[in-house]
């Protein structure tokens, strides 16, 4: 036993007293000890599965049947289970909630989300939504170039190739860099504005460099015709279409800091998915009305 380890002072408590000098670490093991050295850092700025017992579903045996006593939404219908008890039935589709809100002061994911509001500042966000703008046009841009343009097919494969493919990769990829930032780090955006700005902005980045690529680089002299279509109907289709896709993101969003609860990303795809269609409807008329009255631009 060392003097310290006898000390009897409650400040000499092993976990009050200055850390041990570090062991020289084994050769083999020092790719893992430089992991595990930045492992905090990382685990600190995004929640992981795991961290808090309070954020895991509700199947246990043993809980007990507390009120409800925030707003706390079905996941199925989005009814307020504000009032009812926990495992108690949705009113409104009948769904049991699997999870329940951690109780107030201890460590989860709402006491995680609160800490990261609280030391984001506004400033920070603009840039952010201006960056996922950037980051999700370019993103949108290499994936339908890499995706969707294989010269020398035609017909059917054409037809499924713009109408399906197409619009399914534009769509999701101009949300893409918004997605992230709601699903891993929604304190980012403070206001759905900046939503707006990330998911809208980038469209209109898709936009302009889609249209440079076909006015400059697709089409050898294109009429002015074309330019116009492109420019004003082509860009207004893919700003209509991000616009309506972004309203799934911010509802994620808006669930997530008004419940401080896991953003639920898979319920921005009732909105994705309706934007797909309408993008896919907007490309496959285009192609068979070029198809009967020949090509008009
Ligand atoms: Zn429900």
């Amino acid at each position: 036993m060392t003097p310290e380890d006898s000390n009897p002072s409650a400040s000499h408590e092993p976990h009050l007293r200055p850390d041990p000098p570090r062991p020289a670490v084994d050769p083999s093991e020092a790719r893992a000890d430089r992991h595990l050295r930045f492992e905090p850092a990382g685990a600190e700025s995004t929640f992981r599965d795991g961290h808090s017992v309070w954020d895991e579903p509700d199947i246990l045996p043993g809980r007990s049947d507390d009120l409800i006593e925030q707003d706390w939404l079905c996941s199925a219908c989005g009814y307020n289970l504000r009032g009812l008890f926990v495992g108690q039935r949705c009113p409104e589709c009948g769904r049991v909630e699997f999870y329940r809100p951690p109780p107030a002061g201890v460590d989860s994911y709402r006491t995680w989300l609160q800490r990261r509001i609280e030391r984001t500042r506004p400033e920070t966000c603009w840039l952010v939504a201006c960056g996922a703008a950037l980051v999700g046009g370019l993103w949108a841009v290499i994936a339908s170039l890499i995706g969707t343009q294989h010269a020398g097919i035609g017909g059917w494969s054409t037809f499924i190739l713009a109408a399906v493919y197409a619009p399914a990769i534009e769509e999701t990829m101009k949300i893409a860099a918004g997605a992230y930032v709601v699903e891993l780090r929604p304190h980012w955006f403070k206001r759905q504005e900046q939503i707006h700005l990330a998911t809208v902005g980038a469209a209109v980045v898709f936009a302009i460099i889609e249209n440079l690529i076909y006015l400059y680089v697709f089409v050898q002299s294109p009429t002015v015709k074309l330019a116009l279509w492109r420019w004003l109907v082509c860009t207004a289709i893919h700003v209509g279409c991000t616009y309506l896709a972004a309203r799934g993101l911010v509802e994620v969003w808006r669930q997530a800091l008004t419940e401080f609860r896991r953003p639920r990303i898979t319920r921005a795809l009732r909105y994705l998915v309706p934007a797909i269609i309408l993008h896919g409807a907007y490309n496959g008329s285009m192609i068979a009305a070029e198809g009967i009255f020949g090509p008009f631009l």
